[in-house]
């Protein structure tokens, strides 16, 4: 990262290890944060505040004496510190995962969370963690572009999807693919879909949004499918989509629109956005496997359902959540939820999926776990069109 990137220009340090400290401090001074200060406990950040200004970053331990983490948080939060907060801990994932949830219902803005030992490399992801969420939803913070500008975009088919491939653990072939939404916009750039999608649910534009993709997607299909006939392509369906009764019909259309069979579209569901109450998503969902279309239940394990919930759904993939995919190797809680999906989802008879496979570790890990297709940046980043038929149909022009 270059000095100039980084978004703070004043930080504090409260841990009690000095070599944490010093390990911060110059990881900090690497990235050309000149002003940076430590604190060894909450009791002496808060002295600290007595006389100085509020920093724009504060990396905080959790354990420590005098005055815990969570005391320390809870102090920031009376002083109503707006700036944003790192964990870092040696503490087992629930501890951390807890003090960050207590931080955000105090209101406390939580950049991530680092587990030790601590190196120079996880400083630098956490503070460039801005980039690969640039323009994430943050409460209270409103999107740079307008309901206008939504729509000129889709009907400049500006909202495209590019492709990222799905690869078989069992001979390591191409299974398919997911779909992700990319929204090239002509005056802001690139504007990643966890920033457009919400705000077009928001605005009661995912239905255009989600046709649009899914459009797109199924003539990509229909070209690949010539070479490679049992290839399954996924699409994301948010959840408000789910409320929308003409759906099966409308997907129904686009299939025979492109000449494509419903039992190659994979349609992913958050699971988080399906636990609720209400009847129609059932509805639905059952409505569109009766059509033959495949349903994958995705970001699994974040979502708090239990066995019976899952059961109730006519799903056939599960994907295990990334987080959990990409903390197995050091976290026992997190390897606990792999297997854990992992054995539940071959009960109930799904095709499991490892989403976010970055390394060779992981990778063979996920293979030792029998899961079935694994998705990551280990094989490939999401491709365009053009990308995508190069890498995997060789010639473009015997798909185009
Ligand atoms: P998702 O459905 O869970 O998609 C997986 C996300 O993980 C994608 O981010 C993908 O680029 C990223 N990813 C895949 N492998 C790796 C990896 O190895 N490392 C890392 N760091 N990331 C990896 P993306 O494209 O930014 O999409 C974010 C979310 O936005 C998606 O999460 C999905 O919930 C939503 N989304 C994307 N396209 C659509 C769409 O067309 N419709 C709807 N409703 N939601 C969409
Ligand atoms: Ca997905
Ligand atoms: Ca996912």
């Amino acid at each position: 990262m270059s000095s100039g990137s980084t978004p703070f220009d004043s930080i504090l340090i409260v841990d009690d290890d000095p070599l944490v400290c010093a390990i911060a401090q110059a990881a900090f001074a690497q990235m050309g944060i000149q002003e940076v200060a430590t604190a060894s406990d909450g009791r002496q950040a808060l002295e600290y505040f007595a006389s100085n200004p509020h920093p724009a970053f504060i990396l905080c331990d959790l354990n420590m004496p005098n005055m815990d983490g969570l005391q320390f948080l809870r102090h920031l939060a009376d002083r109503s510190y707006t700036g944003e907060i790192g964990i870092v801990s040696g503490e087992d994932a629930a501890i951390i995962n807890s003090a960050r949830l207590m931080a955000s219902k105090y209101g406390l803005t939580i950049r991530g969370t680092v587990a030790k030992p601590l190196d120079v490399d996880k400083i630098r992801t956490l503070l460039d963690q801005d980039k690969s969420n640039a323009g994430a939803a943050t409460p209270g913070s409103s999107p740079a572009f307008s309901r206008n500008d939504l729509v000129f975009a889709l009907v400049n088919r500006d909202i495209k999807p590019v492709f990222q491939p799905k690869i078989c653990t069992r001979n390591g072939k191409l299974f398919g693919a997911e779909a992700l939404a990319r929204w090239s916009h002509p005056d802001l750039g690139p504007i990643p879909p966890a920033r457009f999608i919400p705000f077009a649910e928001q605005e009661g534009l995912i239905d255009a949004v989600t046709g649009a993709i899914a459009r797109e997607t199924l003539a990509a299909l229909a070209k690949w499918s010539r070479h490679l006939p049992t290839m399954k392509m996924a699409v994301n369906l948010s959840g408000d989509v789910l409320t929308n009764v003409e759906l099966p019909e409308l997907m129904l259309s686009l299939c025979r629109e492109c000449d494509v069979d419903p039992a190659q579209i994979v349609l992913e569901v958050t699971e988080s956005r399906i636990m609720n109450d209400s009847a129609l998503p059932i509805e639905i969902l059952a409505r569109l496997r009766m059509n033959r279309f495949e349903l994958s239940v995705d970001d699994f394990g974040t979502g708090y359902s239990n066995i019976d919930r899952l059961r109730e759904f006519p799903f056939t993939e599960l994907k295990i959540d990334q987080g959990f995919v990409r903390n197995a190797a050091h976290d026992a809680f997190a390897e606990k939820c792999v297997r854990a999906s992992a054995d539940l989802g071959r009960a109930l008879g799904l095709r499991l999926v490892a989403e976010g496979v970055e390394t060779a570790d992981e990778y063979d890990y996920m293979r030792a776990l029998e899961v079935d297709l694994i998705q990551g940046h280990y094989f490939s980043k999401p491709l365009t069109f053009d990308l995508f038929t190069e890498k995997y149909f060789q010639s473009r022009a015997e798909v185009a």
